[in-house]
């Protein structure tokens, strides 16, 4: 058979090939370390950790990556066997010792019969002749590929240099103080006038939360983030800083908005929340790009009316990442609808984060080799955390329509905001509340993740 060709060692590629192996597929796996390096790396490993040596939480009951971890490891994951086989204590996290991580995971690479390593650069767009290729290169892809993909792709498919704002769950934010509400009641495609949820200021809170913005703690670029940003993303905190009114006459203008809880007293200042996933099930923080320390975020953000209690899918931030715009570009199966037989896996498709860079690797894998093979790539079911994960990057997202140029399509770790509702099991015919709710609502959903994901890859229930 012809080899699949990935090019890329890190958390994904190195995933994707073993997948691909494993289903009896031959590979070559190009990775240009030692070769040439990235401004992140410093060893010649596969799979080396740029950065934190923790895969987060191992908890597969209640928390959204743990029960990643759990599906993975049912479908025979490289990056999971080589990190318990290398864990170091962490309480409730699963924490790796980097460097025998790493090289666990480059042994079995390197001991596969079906795998050859090549150490080199790939400098553009696998040629024509390599009819299935998997791109795995990462936040840090080499200048001349990265310009390869953003020409295959249109030049603002590919971003370079990352602003994101904070992602809330919905069912976290305070209805009875925010309402729904389009600017001027506006109406776009496919949208209801109502598109938006706004959480009111009066003077003296908006006048707190300025102060707060500007004396918060930020992170520090690192050397390797030294790009300029461009005006329109400057994160929230430099635009406080140009003066205490530019917010009100920025992405905090009360204009056009009438509060639904008491229509006859004017916002001083109002923060908008835009849907962020299909669900509904996500709202992020417009205009609210930032590089607060984490902490400080959910300090200040906080004392925004109606978002005293949020819980952050996601907090905001600033740094260098090279990734598509996947749900245009790619389909359900990873593949570049453009070019078929190549795919992308890991951060490169929007993802964020070791484990789930790994998962997606692992999805490309298996269904390079299902072509191969010459099946149809069979997708994980929605309900799993493959699915989800999956259907984030290939297109369950809100694409926003009143802000032209603005991609909604942000890179974001697994969460539970990815999938599907449960209603939240009763006990003893009572309905629960709070954090009885909540716990109860993930454990439905992680229970159903895990029956789903045995059944899709063909694993007896146990
Ligand atoms: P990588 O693991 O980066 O693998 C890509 C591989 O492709 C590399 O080995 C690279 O050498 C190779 N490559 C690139 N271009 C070419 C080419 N043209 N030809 C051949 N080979 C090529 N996530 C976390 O969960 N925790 C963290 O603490 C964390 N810290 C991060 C810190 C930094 C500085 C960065 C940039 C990212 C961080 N991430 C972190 C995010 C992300 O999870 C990791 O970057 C993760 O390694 C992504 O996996 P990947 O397989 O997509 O890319």
């Amino acid at each position: 058979k012809n080899p699949i060709h990935i090019v890329g060692g890190g958390l994904a590629g190195s995933e994707a090939a073993w997948q691909a192996a494993e289903a009896g597929v031959p590979v070559v796996l190009h990775e240009m370390r030692p070769v040439r390096g990235t401004d992140a790396h410093k060893t010649d490993g596969l799979a080396e950790l740029v950065c934190s040596n923790s895969f987060r939480s191992d908890d597969a009951e209640s928390n959204a990556v743990g029960l990643l971890h759990a599906e993975m490891r049912l479908a025979g994951s490289l990056i999971m066997s080589a990190g318990d086989a290398n864990q170091v204590p962490a309480g409730g996290a699963l924490a790796v010792d980097r460097d025998g991580f790493s090289q666990a995971v480059t042994r079995k690479l390197e001991a596969h019969p079906l795998i050859t390593i090549q150490r080199e650069e790939v400098p553009g767009l696998p040629p024509a002749e390599w009819d299935q290729a998997i791109i795995a290169t990462g936040p840090l892809t080499a200048p001349s590929l990265a310009q390869s993909i953003a020409e295959a792709t249109g030049a603002d498919a590919l971003a370079f240099f990352d602003a994101i704002a904070p992602i809330v769950h919905f069912d976290t934010i305070d209805m009875d103080i925010c309402w729904f509400q389009s600017r001027y009641d506006k109406v776009g495609p496919g949208g209801t006038g109502k598109d938006y949820i706004n959480c009111p200021m009066d003077k003296e809170q908006y006048l707190a939360f300025v102060q707060a913005l500007v004396e918060g703690q930020k992170t520090e670029f690192k050397q390797w983030e030294g790009t300029p940003y461009f005006d329109g993303c400057l994160p929230i905190e430099v635009m406080a800083e140009r003066g205490v009114e530019t917010l009100r006459y920025g992405p905090m203008k009360p204009m056009g908005l009438t509060n639904a809880h008491n229509p006859t007293v004017k916002a001083y200042a109002v923060v908008q929340l835009r849907q962020d996933n299909a669900l509904g099930t996500l709202y992020n923080m417009v205009g609210f790009q930032t590089k607060l320390k984490h902490a400080e975020q959910v300090r200040v953000f906080r004392t925004i009316p109606g978002l005293e209690n949020a819980d952050f899918a996601r907090l905001g931030g600033l740094h260098r990442n090279t990734y598509i715009n996947s749900p245009t570009l790619l389909d359900q199966s990873l593949q570049l609808k453009s070019r078929p037989g190549l795919r992308f896996a890991g951060q490169i498709t929007g993802c964020e984060g070791y484990v789930e860079s790994a998962a997606i690797g692992l999805l490309a894998g298996r269904f390079a080799a299902a072509e191969r093979l010459g099946h149809q790539p069979s997708l994980p079911p929605l309900t799993t955390a493959f699915g989800a994960l999956l259907n984030h990057i290939t297109g369950g997202h809100i694409v926003s329509d009143d802000e032209p140029g603005k991609r909604s399509f942000q890179p974001m770790n697994v969460n539970f905001g990815l999938f599907p509702p449960v209603e939240a099991p009763k006990t003893e015919g009572k309905r629960l509340r709070g954090k009885d709710k909540t716990v109860a609502k993930r454990r439905a959903v992680t229970s159903r993740a895990l029956a789903d994901c045995r059944e899709w890859l063909g694993l007896a229930a146990r």
